[in-house]
């Protein structure tokens, strides 16, 4: 295998393989992909998959979010197929005390171009008729939508590769060192040297970023997702909480834990889920469940994406956050620019490794 690249991307998940498939869009040679597994075996392989741009909030994350949203009807035109709906999303509450917040958040985004009603019991009943009929309302966004993240995943190696681009899976990087300016990447599988290093290593970031002296402030969340049967198509939107994928099958859950690595499914955190789901959609009770899964999410210690630069590294690049299946379409456009034309057409410097203070060379 050619050892001498331009660009060298480690991780292949949605982050990695998005940017590997953009920048393949503008040179056709010289980009590997190097995973310690395979590019479904991280967070993309386990996740809800909402492109989800309501409640989001700060209104500029929003924002951001939204323009990713934007992309991913081109993104299906351009790399084929990846069950992408923009189903409209719901965000559904239970007590009248929280319409005033309801249309706060509405109001907020409004300013950045971003519509959300708020809808009233009538209303949520009519879009979604088997909601509890004890829903006090709902936010409702039409941006809203989900896609299947192992078409998404497969359809941009597919299209990377077409262009060019080398995958090497179940290929560990180990060490990182700089040599004459060059990035020389030791792997289980040899070392590769390249110009442009992208890290794009997920929950694993800190680290890869260890590995170069930088610090990449990733915490891991766990998230656990309970999956019904396939059922024949009953919900029409993406509620937060719970979606019907093309296949039928409900895929509910959404929880927050601190449990490192650890990729356990529990019996406390399944309950509260099917709770939650039953709550909202009272006919799920007699649903067969017939499996539950978790996932690790990288979860940057302020919560917002960690893009761009590596402040005072040259060709150094990092793309570490929450939402990467929501985000990737952008965050993959953004760092072709970055590369290949040195800057963005957003901006994204509230988005800058810097600003999590001058600590992060050890
Ligand atoms: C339960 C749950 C629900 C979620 N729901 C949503 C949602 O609805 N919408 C949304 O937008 N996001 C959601 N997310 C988050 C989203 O799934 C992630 O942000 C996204 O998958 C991250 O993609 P990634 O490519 O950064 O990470 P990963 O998919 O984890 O990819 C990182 C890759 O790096 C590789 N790697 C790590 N270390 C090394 C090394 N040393 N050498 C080589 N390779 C290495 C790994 O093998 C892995 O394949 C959810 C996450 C969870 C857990």
């Amino acid at each position: 295998m050619e050892t001498n690249y331009e660009t060298i991307v480690i991780g292949g998940g949605v982050v990695g393989s998005g940017i590997a498939y953009h920048l393949s869009e503008r040179y056709k040679e010289g980009v590997l992909v190097l995973d310690k597994k395979y590019p479904m075996s991280g967070t993309s392989g386990s996740t809800q998959a909402w492109v989800w741009v309501h409640n989001k909030t700060p209104s500029w994350y929003a924002e951001f979010s939204m323009y990713s949203a934007e992309l991913y009807p081109y993104l299906s035109k351009k790399i084929g197929d990846v069950e992408y709906k923009r189903t409209g999303g719901l965000s559904p509450f239970f007590n009248e005390s929280d319409r005033e917040k309801a249309q706060k958040l509405a109001e907020s985004y409004r300013k950045i171009g971003i519509k959300i009603k708020v809808l009233s019991r009538e209303e949520v009943l009519e879009k979604e008729p088997y909601m509890n009929p004890e829903v006090a309302g709902a936010t409702y966004s039409s941006i809203d939508g989900n896609v299947n993240p192992f078409r998404l995943i497969d359809m941009y190696m597919r299209a990377a590769k077409r262009n060019g681009v080398r995958y090497s899976t179940y290929n560990k990087v180990t060490e990182i060192k700089k040599q004459d300016g060059k990035y020389s990447v030791v792997s289980d599988k040899g070392a590769f040297e390249c110009k442009n290093l992208i890290l794009a290593g997920g929950t694993w970031s800190r680290e890869i970023g260890d590995m170069l002296g930088v610090k990449i402030p990733v915490n891991q969340l766990r998230g656990q997702i309970l999956v019904s049967e396939p059922l024949k198509p009953f919900l029409n939107f993406t509620i937060s909480g719970l979606r019907q994928a093309n296949n039928g099958e409900v895929l509910m859950g959404y929880s927050m834990e601190e449990a490192g690595f650890n990729r356990a499914t529990t019996l406390d955190v399944i309950q509260e889920t099917a709770n939650m789901a039953v709550q909202y959609v009272p006919g799920l009770r007699k649903a067969k469940i017939v499996r539950a899964f978790s996932g690790i999410r990288a979860m940057p210690e302020d919560g917002f994406p960690i893009l761009g630069k590596v402040p005072g590294q040259e060709n150094l690049y990092v793309a570490a956050t929450h939402s990467g299946v929501t985000l990737s379409p952008l965050i993959g456009t953004l760092l072709t620019e970055l590369i290949m034309d040195g800057e963005t057409s957003i901006p994204i410097d509230r988005y800058s490794l810097s600003r999590f203070g001058e600590s992060e060379f050890y």
